[in-house]
């Protein structure tokens, strides 16, 4: 197996152009590894960007913060512009795995991983973060759902790579919870990512994105639309707790842990908006 190593942004498109389709990019490994040793996958050669130094960098660049693809979890769960300017990104980052997970696991595999429950991707529908991919012929960028195909599928071709993720300024009260996030080692169950703007006493604007219950984290427009103009008090708060609770009767199969999470979904939208009050914001 080839290992295929640049050491500069400028070199990455040499290397990506050697990869074919048994290639594989590989972030920390704490995925991918695992997929190779229990010969789930057999790659020709592995791509592993880490050396460049903008794929480890978190920057800002004008209003934006720029994450590069090889960022760990720990990495992004203490640093204090996320803290401070994205931080239902830094409540993400901090539920995932173990602390040994989060000291390798990196923004782009979790991303490369497409996983229904991979803990960051509801919060990057949440940010609109758009993807700066990379390929032999340079680079591209595309939203994150465009790129996010289904479970362990990406639209990305063989030989392309995301370098970056780009978060755009975010104006919202954000959170992120995860059900059973005090179990360190659990797989997502349910992720809510909320963001929040009001107007005096009235929610000018919600976004609720929810992980863990369909192919790709799901939207709740229906919710979104109930709240504008609304106050926050706990009725309406439980109103948006019952159509995500109706959405996962009505679409989630049984055999993936629905009835739990028809229960559980009203807890995680509780402790969500709890969350966003515990801010201060509003
Ligand atoms: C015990 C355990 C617990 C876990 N708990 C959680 C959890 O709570 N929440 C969670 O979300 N995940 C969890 N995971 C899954 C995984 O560890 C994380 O998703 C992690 O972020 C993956 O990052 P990585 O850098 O190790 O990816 P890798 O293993 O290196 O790669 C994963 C996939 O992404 C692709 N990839 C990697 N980097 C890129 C890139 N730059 N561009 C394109 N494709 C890329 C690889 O080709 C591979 O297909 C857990 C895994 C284990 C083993």
């Amino acid at each position: 197996m080839r290992a295929l190593l640049p050491k500069t942004w400028e070199e990455i498109p040499g290397y990506l152009g050697q990869m074919t389709e048994k290639s594989r990019v590989v972030g920390g490994g704490t995925d991918l590894i695992i997929k190779m040793r229990l010969g789930a996958l057999d790659p020709d050669a592995l791509c592993y960007l880490g050396y460049v130094k903008e794929l480890k960098e978190i920057r800002e660049e004008g209003e934006n913060l720029v994450i590069g693809a090889y960022a760990t979890m720990t990495e992004i769960e203490t640093d204090p512009r996320v803290r401070e300017r994205f931080p239902a990104l830094m409540d993400a980052a901090s539920d995932v795995g173990s602390l040994q997970i989060r000291n390798n696991g990196t923004i782009g595999g979790n991303i490369g991983n497409a996983s229904p429950a991979g803990d960051l991707l509801p919060v990057l529908y949440l940010y609109d973060a758009v993807l700066e991919i990379m390929g032999p012929e340079g680079v591209r960028r595309a939203g994150i759902d465009e790129v996010l195909a289904g479970p362990g599928r990406l639209h990305l071709a063989h030989n392309e790579a995301i370098v970056r993720i780009i978060l755009p300024p975010c104006s919202l009260h954000t959170s992120f919870v995860k059900l059973g996030s005090r179990k360190k080692v659990t797989i997502s169950r349910i992720g809510v990512a909320l963001g929040i703007a009001m107007d005096g006493g009235a929610v000018k604007e919600m976004r609720l994105i929810v992980g863990a219950i369909g192919l790709k984290p799901v939207r709740f427009y229906e919710a979104e639309d109930f709240i504008r103009g609304k106050a926050l008090n706990e009725l309406n708060i439980m109103d948006i707790a019952e159509i995500l609770s109706r959405y996962i009767k009505e679409h989630v199969a049984k055999e993936f842990d629905r009835d739990y999470k028809v229960y559980a979904a009203k807890g995680a939208v509780m402790d969500a908006f709890a969350r966003l009050r515990r801010g201060g914001e509003e």
